[in-house]
């Protein structure tokens, strides 16, 4: 394998619910970065597979793309691993892509490795920056070592250089209206995978605002107990018209569903504001929530990193700091 046979940017244009995903949009806004600094002379292109995609082509190339590259039929109309690799290996080995970026989505996080392993090239999982450096040469910036390091890595000599990025690491471009592009139509044989069958898929019903689209969000961590004692929380967010959230241990407890979960492998928010509750701010957890614009932290140990983060701290335990605060806010009401 040549790296030089390899030119222009992909990014895998996810649909979910039958809309181009939001990452998919931040992913194609990087690329424009990627491709200047790279020297203008790479095209982005997003791929797209599915039943009926070329119709995505006028959205895709608003938010960024130059060209669209879709592979359409009735195998395609559901998403499975194994047909969806196939038919992306097949456009890696017909187009050579130099770099190939995935959401860091539960969907890319399966595809993308299958991909990689086909191609034998080299992936980064979860990348929180993309960057080009000074010898031209791409790096992905993950944390690493239960978030300790942030690690920064290449892949030098393999093709394409994969990545899953993170959800809301980057903002999408406004969309220009009218922008056109390349529709690339391509036929592909593809096998299906008669394994399994979907039989139906359903949204799950999320019930109150989604902690990522939330302003204000009162998240606890693990230093909480109990179930019952996460009834403080939601008194104080529902007092201040917020919604909860969580670090992971406490869905891992199943206390709450993932999509409560903030953080690098859950959801990435930037509220108003964030009220942290006996979190200790791992860079996991940060990694989610350090773009909200007033983090105040409540926690037992002055030592603890979430206070680095924040703009108000409280040095408590939260079962007494909370009902105080829930107190004041009805006082002042009154
Ligand atoms: P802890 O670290 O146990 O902190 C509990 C805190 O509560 C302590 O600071 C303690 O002082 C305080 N406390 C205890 N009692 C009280 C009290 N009564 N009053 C006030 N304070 C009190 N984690 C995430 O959250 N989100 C992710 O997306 C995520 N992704 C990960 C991905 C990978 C690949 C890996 C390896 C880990 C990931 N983690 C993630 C886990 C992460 O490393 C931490 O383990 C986790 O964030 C710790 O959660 P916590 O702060 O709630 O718990």
């Amino acid at each position: 394998m040549s790296c030089t046979e390899y030119k222009n940017i992909w990014v895998y244009a996810e649909l979910t619910g039958g809309r181009v995903s939001q990452t998919t949009l931040e992913l194609l806004a990087k690329s424009i970065n990627l491709k200047e600094k790279l020297g203008g002379t790479d095209k982005i292109a997003a791929v797209i597979l599915g039943e009926h995609t070329a119709e995505y082509s006028k959205l895709l190339f608003s938010y960024g793309a130059e060209q669209v590259i879709c592979v359409e039929g009735a195998k395609l109309a559901e998403y499975k691993p194994r047909v969806y690799k196939d038919a992306l290996v097949k456009l890696v080995e017909k187009h050579k892509p130099s770099i190939f970026l995935f959401p860091a989505s539960p969907l890319g996080r399966e595809l993308a490795p299958r991909v990689m392993c086909r191609l034998g090239t080299g992936l980064t999982a979860d990348a929180i920056d993309l960057d080009i450096d000074e010898d031209g040469t791409f790096v992905q910036t993950t944390p690493n070592f239960g978030g300790n390091i942030l690690s920064h890595i290449a892949i030098p000599e393999k093709r394409p250089q994969m990545c899953t990025v993170h959800p809301k690491v980057f903002a999408p471009i406004e969309p220009i209206e009218g922008a056109e592009g390349e529709l690339i139509k391509e036929e592909l044989d593809i096998a299906c995978d008669d394994c399994y069958e979907v039989v139906s898929t359903e949204e799950k019903v999320i019930t109150g605002i989604p902690v990522d689209k939330a302003d204000i969000v009162v998240s606890g961590g693990f230093g909480i107990k109990s179930p019952e004692e996460f009834g403080m929380l939601k008194e104080l967010a529902d007092l201040i018209g917020g919604q909860i959230g969580c670090s992971r241990p406490i869905c891992e407890n199943g206390w709450f569903g993932h999509e409560y979960q903030i953080g690098q492998s859950g959801a990435t928010i930037s509220p108003k504001l964030i009220i942290n509750v006996a979190i200790s701010g791992s860079v996991q957890y940060m990694a989610g929530m350090d773009k909200s614009k007033c983090v105040m932290s409540i926690n037992k140990d002055s030592n603890a990193p979430i206070f680095d983060l924040s703009n108000y701290g409280v040095v408590g335990d939260f079962r007494a700091v909370i009902p105080a605060i829930v107190e004041e806010i009805k006082n002042r009401r009154a």
